[in-house]
């Protein structure tokens, strides 16, 4: 397969899907997905520095320093299995951070091709957020009522039969998730906007249709 160099960044509230859509992207053209918010819980799982930092900042749904997140992304960018093209997921999350990754990416000789909002209104992000789970052993994402594995109890990925929930995932931590998107994230939107590499894809649709439009808005990255 050819090799195509498309970074992109989606956007969007928690619980959004943009974890469920980058891993489709992820799968289709080669591209990696690159979530902050699994690095950071993957530092809080090993116990690291940067996870001690991070465990209560996440825990009370409030956003992490940017001079952690930056750092920890621009090492990330650097290595080999970036080349191919990168989906941002969950960064930039502050416009401090979409600058510092506009001079990292710069300095780096690379380029966006999109960011891409996936848009959902706060009701319908309880509900996601509250029947969000995962497979302990691959990652793969379900939901209690949107995204149920085939066979009740059993990954569809790899046959796991363990599960898990996010601490953070919970009725109480959501609302100041949201709180913190409306107020320090979502003016990343019209920053984006200025640079006329914004998309908005419906994010209330089904799974499969957020993915269709998203194909769509790729590939015209790769024709052009
Ligand atoms: P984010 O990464 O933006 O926080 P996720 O991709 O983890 O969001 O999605 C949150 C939850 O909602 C997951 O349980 C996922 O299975 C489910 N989900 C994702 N996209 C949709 C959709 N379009 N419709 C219904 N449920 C969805
Ligand atoms: P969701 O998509 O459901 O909001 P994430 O997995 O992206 O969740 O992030 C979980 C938590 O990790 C956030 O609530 C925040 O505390 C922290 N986090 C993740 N990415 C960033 C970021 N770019 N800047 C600051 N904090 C972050
Ligand atoms: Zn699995």
């Amino acid at each position: 397969m050819a090799k195509n160099k498309v970074n992109i960044i989606l956007m969007g509230p928690p619980g959004g899907g943009k974890g469920t859509q980058a891993k489709i992207l992820q799968d289709r053209y080669g591209i990696i997905q690159l979530s902050t918010g699994d690095m950071l819980r993957a530092a809080v799982a090993s116990g690291s520095e940067v996870g001690r930092q991070a465990k209560a900042v996440m825990e009370a749904g409030k956003l992490v320093s940017d001079e952690l997140i930056i750092d920890m992304i621009s090492q990330r960018i650097d290595q080999p299995d970036c080349q191919n093209g990168f989906i941002l997921d969950g960064f930039p999350r502050t416009v401090p951070q979409a600058e510092a990754l506009d001079r990292m990416l710069a300095e780096k000789g690379l380029k966006l091709a999109f960011a891409i909002e996936i848009r959902v209104p706060d009701d319908y992000i309880v509900e996601r957020i509250t029947g969000r789970f995962s497979c302990a052993k691959c990652g793969a994402g379900y939901h209690d009522k949107f995204q149920k594995p085939k066979k009740d109890g059993v990954c569809d990925v790899c046959g796991g039969t363990e599960f898990i929930r996010r601490a953070d995932d919970n009725a109480e931590t959501v609302k100041k998730r949201l709180d913190a998107y409306h107020a320090q994230t979502a003016p990343i939107i019209p920053y984006y906007g200025g640079k006329s590499i914004l998309r908005v894809v419906d994010g209330t649709q089904s799974i499969d249709q957020v993915t269709g439009q998203l194909v769509g808005i790729v590939d015209s990255a790769l024709v052009s």
